[in-house]
């Protein structure tokens, strides 16, 4: 349901402060409807702005400050952190650190109340909303299929998208196989109705719906469920594929995720504890030693 309303936020909230309002507010109701004709609900924000430029974005938090409510104590009381364009980063930390809410924050979901966050080197209050999300591709944590058939699961989000685009897509995602394995290829329907897609499909499911979208930064919330060895060496291919071309950023569980990463920064208790390399964060970091031990097999 959280996600649920967040979604409808996502859809709603542009509508009302931008003035190119009428087109959105079309395609808004238009995406709406067709919500509402599908079982499993979408996490991957819709925007159908185009994103301006295709060079990857790098992001900032310099003493970030947030609190979901007045009343609350900060989730983030000083956080700060530098994603530089391109490349890989992993975010790791206890359930309960912050780690979502950085997603949260950047996709602006929320404000935060003081601080600076800059995506592309622009304060993200001074983006137009449809244009910093258009920028912006997001893979939430156990992305569901929806029900239909495969194609419309990848190109729900991107309805311009030529066949080119997707068979790319698909290539980079290591799905190609999948797709030639499944009865009547991109035709076939998956969700429950359908073809029943592993944890690691579905997740390469979403990130292709992500890419074909272009971001220039990717925002990728790992699955926690566990991945048998094939896929979690296809999961690994994948992302290192992406962030070759864009900067990705991942809330990571996996320690192949993070072994292969640029830097990683750890979180605790809604600050940045320590950044660094694995092999940096292993020698010199007491939590990161004591997550990496347990695989990060935490929220
Ligand atoms: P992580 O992803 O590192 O586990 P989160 O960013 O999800 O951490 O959560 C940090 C803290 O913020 C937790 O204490 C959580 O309960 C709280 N929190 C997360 N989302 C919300 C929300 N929408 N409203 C209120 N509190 C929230
Ligand atoms: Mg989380």
């Amino acid at each position: 349901l959280i996600a649920f309303l967040l979604y409808l936020f996502y859809l709603v909230a542009p509508i009302g402060q931008l003035v190119e309002g009428a087109v959105q507010l079309q395609n808004g109701l238009a995406a709406l409807r067709r919500i509402r004709e599908i079982e499993d609900l979408p996490g991957e924000p819709v925007s159908l702005a185009a994103p301006v430029g295709s060079d990857p974005v790098g992001v900032r938090f310099e003493d970030v400050v947030f609190r979901y409510g007045d009343d609350r104590a900060p989730v983030h009381d000083g956080v700060s952190f530098e994603v530089p364009p391109g490349g890989l980063t992993a975010l790791v930390g206890p359930s309960g650190a912050g780690k979502s809410t950085v997603f949260a924050l950047i996709e602006r979901f929320y404000e935060h109340q003081e601080g600076l966050i800059t995506v592309g080197g622009r304060d993200i209050r001074d983006w137009p909303l449809g244009e910093l999300r258009a920028t912006l591709g997001y893979v939430e944590q156990d992305a569901p299929v929806l029900a239909g058939t495969l194609r419309e699961n990848l190109l729900f989000a991107a309805p311009e998208a030529t066949e080119e685009d997707l068979r790319r897509a698909l290539t980079r995602t290591r799905l190609d196989d999948l797709v030639s394995r499944l009865p009547e290829g991109l035709e076939t329907a998956v969700g429950h109705r359908g073809v029943l897609l592993s944890g690691g499909e579905r997740q390469r499911v979403a990130i292709a719906r992500a890419l074909l979208r272009r971001p220039r930064l990717l925002l990728l919330d790992e699955a926690t469920s566990q991945l048998d060895a094939v896929n979690e060496l296809r999961l690994r291919e994948v992302i290192a594929e992406v962030a070759a071309e864009t900067t990705v950023l991942v809330i990571a569980h996996r320690l192949s995720t993070v072994t292969n990463a640029d830097r990683i920064v750890v979180m605790e208790s809604g600050g940045v504890r320590a950044v660094g390399t694995h092999e940096e964060l292993v020698g010199g970091d007491d939590l990161y030693r004591e997550l990496a031990a347990t695989q990060f097999l935490v929220s």
